[in-house]
């Protein structure tokens, strides 16, 4: 692109010296040819100057141009990463590792773990008295676990949390994350809230994810999202996950309206999608970035016909996992 500032090569005939006629055409020849190169030797180096200016400078020059190659969501996805891992997803970069045949996907997510709580137990229903155990949450005791709610038409809160979850774990899988999901129709009952809790303890999660829908009268509609309040009791203490916990909630809640064109609750949270609760178990006794979403009202005719489309949960998981890939890449 700076070529229109190198001299333009001379015409041939303008080179042909009148004074030597005897090897005129000769000369033309040669002189022609000796008169592009260092034109376009002239050429080259103000290439390569041009282009040494902007690294000479700074070792680091080249590292904000190829971020800014990338999307706003790609750059904010991995503000660390240096070149090399910024351009690992190109094609190029891809075709060079054929042979790896079940390695992970490479991703924002790379290195992360996400585990995943699919509320409920479809099975919760034929185990009333396990699940009635009380468990002791830090701050209060509480049932091991309750049945989930269910549309009009008799469709399962816990069918419809297991099959999101599943569909999330997919699309957080293909970012390069490590998915652990804490029961997926593996067991009769549960698990108790207390081990939906642990298990994302013990895994380290970056980022835990509880799945639910609601079951409140017809006319309250949308979802929300349920943050940890600051509590401090027993085994409870949410003071270092009550920062970061919003700002996941945040950036669920926001991908999740865009994927799934669905308002925030108009029934609580004034409208924000968002909501603190300071009673469950699974957020008290998180020590890692943890939220809940309600993603519709089962109970309502809209949303149940939401909830009840697969088209529309496939949304909805890919709003969760957007929203999962902005938290940890931010
Ligand atoms: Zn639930």
């Amino acid at each position: 692109m700076r070529n229109d500032d190198s001299p333009p090569p001379p015409e041939s005939g303008s080179s042909v010296n009148p004074d030597r006629p005897w090897f005129t055409r000769r000369s033309t020849l040669v002189v022609g040819v000796a008169a592009l190169a260092p034109a376009a030797l002239a050429g080259w180096v103000l290439t390569q100057a041009f282009a040494g200016s902007g690294s000479d400078g700074a070792p680091s020059a080249p590292q904000p141009a190829s971020h800014s190659a990338l999307s706003p969501g790609q750059r904010d996805a991995k503000p660390g990463s240096t070149p090399s891992e910024s351009t690992s997803t190109s094609p190029s970069a891809s075709t060079s590792t054929p042979a790896a045949a079940p390695a992970p996907a490479k991703g924002p997510l790379t290195g992360k773990t996400v585990v995943v709580d699919p509320g409920h137990n479809v099975g919760n229903f034929q185990h009333t008295d396990e699940i009635d155990q009380q468990v002791d949450i830090g701050t209060a005791r509480k049932e091991c676990d309750t049945t989930g709610t269910t549309t009009n038409a008799g469709y399962k809160e816990a069918d419809f949390t297991l099959d999101v979850s599943r569909r999330l774990r997919t699309a957080l899988e293909a970012q390069g994350a490590k998915v652990v999901l804490t029961h997926q129709a593996d067991r009769p009952w549960g698990p108790c809230i207390t081990e939906r809790a642990r298990i994302g303890n013990e895994a380290k999660a970056d980022a835990v994810v509880s799945v639910h829908a609601d079951g409140v009268s017809a006319g309250n509609r949308g979802f929300h999202v349920i943050l940890p309040a600051k509590v401090k009791g027993g085994a409870a203490d949410t003071s270092k996950i009550v920062g970061p916990s919003r700002e996941l909630g945040e950036r669920i809640a926001g991908n999740f309206a865009r994927t799934t064109g669905s308002a925030p609750a108009n029934y609580l949270g004034s409208g924000t999608g968002l909501v603190v609760r300071d009673d469950l178990g699974g957020l008290n006794l998180s020590t890692q970035p943890k939220v809940f979403i309600e993603c519709g009202n089962m109970r309502d005719a809209k949303d149940a016909a939401q909830l009840t489309s697969p088209e529309w949960r496939q949304k909805a998981a890919q709003g969760i996992a957007d929203g999962i890939v902005g938290f940890l890449g931010g």
